[in-house]
């Protein structure tokens, strides 16, 4: 509006681009003393945010020598540890983009996602090259390999193989980060398909900025210097959940748990470096538990542990306050929301570690500033936030994404909306609920399974006349898949058919996917439009109505 002639305009420095070099230069220099500590099993490494940028720099030039240019995808297969996250920075601070890379999916999956990103080097753990191996032939894109720490690199063929250490060491350092447009790639995901491939979720260092900013809240994780953060989300599952770049914002030291991922290794860990903050889905809480099951464990330095991925139940929840003091809180994200959307932080006027205040830790998420959220029932109408009517999850905001990588998905999208596939309800306070999926896919130990896929090839099956898959509950593992088969020959019933259809798909999806759970079956009940109609089988499972053979490992 023009007030005497003078159009009233913001006169702030808008252009200043949120970039992840910002966030890099702000750790390295202001929490210059904070430490990336990676553990060795029955040690750790200490290394400052100040050297992380210096060897960030001598990254950034020696992938400049091997030819990366801005925009190039560069990949990495590796654990959570000191390197990893010095390639998190140097790929987009040099204006490249870091493709992290999950080193648990079946091969024709991980093959998929290179060749669709078209990486041109991966930076690979030498701890993970017999993984790697067995696809590095059909990885052409691929121009060379850099591995971390040792490893038989006779495993990757034929194509260049340089060492890290002796790749950084050649290079002075002398490097400058050069100016990035906010709005460019900078980071690249990966997610599962309910149907077909994975998909491509590509952040930008606007999106992660901002992001950092938002978990740095105190509605959030709110993590400070004084913290140690034990991250055993991975790396190469959405960020970390971000903490690489909340800890360079605040100063707050990471604990890196290498391939030392089994609880007991954990615990070893918090037990030695004295973690103050730990993420995890589930599954891995739930290990822990049972390691202080067998032996006294010291969790006491632990003032807040989060919880996300999957629903996290009420009895371990109960159990961590009650033995340990410690409070969990649930948090909800996606590979598409970078990923946090909420965390269940309960509000000021509840009594702390009351039932109440744990009703409100269960919720899966309040929603996070910046976010917006809405649910939508079948018809297309948006329910009110009354703490009980059901409706589709939708979400929009600065680090949510607006697409997919390389292809056109407008079912996955609702006038500019992000359609979650999550069912839930959400309360007048912005306490959210998922209650139901509506995305095929079974959620194992914080890892997908495609019901699709594993549908699909046992339709291939010489026994099988149909056979669908859905997830059951498992105390470990959140989620199992149960197979109901329909048989050809439907008086072969029993176990050895069972074994013989496991190890038919043995070979073909990652032993984990596996179902271990089977059941025979008339027939697939279906929808109208003739979809297999899974709620009726999950009905059925509840009703203890399906007949479960539980093949042994
Ligand atoms: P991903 O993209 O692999 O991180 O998976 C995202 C999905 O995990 C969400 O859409 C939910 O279905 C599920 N999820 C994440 N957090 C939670 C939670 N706290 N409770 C229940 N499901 C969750």
């Amino acid at each position: 509006m023009a007030r005497n002639g003078k159009r009233i305009e913001s006169t702030m420095q808008d252009d200043f681009p949120l970039t992840i070099t910002s966030i890099l230069r702000h750790g390295s220099r202001v929490f210059g003393a904070s430490e990336c500590v990676t553990w060795q099993g029955d040690h750790a490494r200490h290394t400052t945010y100040r050297q992380i940028e210096v060897n960030a720099r001598q990254l950034a030039q020696a992938l400049t020598r091997l030819g990366v240019e801005p925009g190039d995808p560069v990949a990495t297969f590796c654990w959570n540890n000191q390197e990893h996250l010095e390639a998190y920075y140097a790929i987009p601070c040099m204006g490249a983009v870091v493709h992290t890379l999950n080193i648990r999916l079946p091969a024709h999956q991980l093959t998929h996602i290179v060749n669709d990103a078209e990486d041109k080097i991966m930076i690979v753990d030498g701890s993970l090259l017999p993984v790697l191996a067995p696809v590095v032939s059909e990885l052409p894109s691929i121009e060379a390999f850099i591995v971390i720490g040792d490893g038989d690199t006779a495993l990757l063929g034929d194509r260049p193989v340089h060492r890290y250490d002796a790749l950084l060491d050649a290079e002075d350092g002398a490097y400058t980060w050069p100016e990035l447009d906010e709005k460019s790639a900078a980071a690249m995901c990966y997610t599962s398909g309910t149907t077909g491939d994975p998909r491509g979720v590509v952040y930008s260092h606007r999106s992660t900025f901002l992001h950092a900013l938002a978990t740095l809240t105190n509605q959030c994780v709110g993590s400070t210097e004084a913290d140690r953060q034990l991250t055993i989300v991975p790396m190469f599952h959405v960020n970390a959940w971000g903490i690489p770049f909340a800890a360079f914002l605040s100063g707050t030291t990471m604990h890196m748990p290498d391939r030392y991922m089994t609880p007991a290794a954990l615990v070893d860990f918090i037990e030695a470096e004295r973690s103050t903050l730990a993420s995890a889905v589930p599954t891995i809480w739930g290990g822990i538990l049972q390691v202080g099951a067998q032996r006294e464990i010291d969790l006491s330095s632990i003032r807040m542990g989060t919880s996300g991925g999957a629903a996290m139940p009420r009895s371990l929840m109960e159990t961590f306050q009650k033995q340990y003091g410690l409070p969990l809180i649930q948090g909800w994200g996606m590979t598409e929301t970078s990923p946090v959307g909420g965390l269940a932080r309960p509000p000021a006027d509840v009594e702390p570690d009351s039932a109440e205040d744990l009703d409100y830790r269960m919720k899966s998420g309040r929603l996070l500033a910046g976010v917006q959220m809405r649910l939508v029932d079948d018809e297309g109408h948006e329910v009110p936030w009354d703490g009980t009517a059901t409706g589709e999850i939708e979400v929009r905001g600065p680090w949510i994404t607006g697409r997919y990588f390389g292809i056109d998905t407008p079912e996955k999208f609702d006038d500019g909306w992000l359609r979650t596939g999550d069912i839930g309800t959400m309360d007048d306070r912005g306490y959210f609920q998922i209650s139901d999926r509506l995305k095929d896919v079974i959620k194992s130990g914080g890892e997908w399974i495609s019901s699709v896929e594993l549908e699909n090839l046992l339709a291939g099956s010489p026994e099988v006349a149909e056979a669908a898959v859905v997830g059951i509950p498992d105390e470990k593992w959140t989620e199992r898949p149960l197979a109901c088969v329909v048989l050809r020959s439907p008086g072969d019933a029993g176990e050895d058919v069972a074994a013989t259809l496991a190890s038919f798909l043995a070979g073909k999806v990652a032993r984990w996917q596996v179902p271990e759970n089977w059941t025979f079956i008339e027939e697939v009940p279906k929808t109208t439009v003739g979809k297999f109609d899974k709620k009726v089988l999950r009905a059925r499972f509840g009703r203890g109505e399906l007949e479960i053979l539980r093949l042994r490992d």
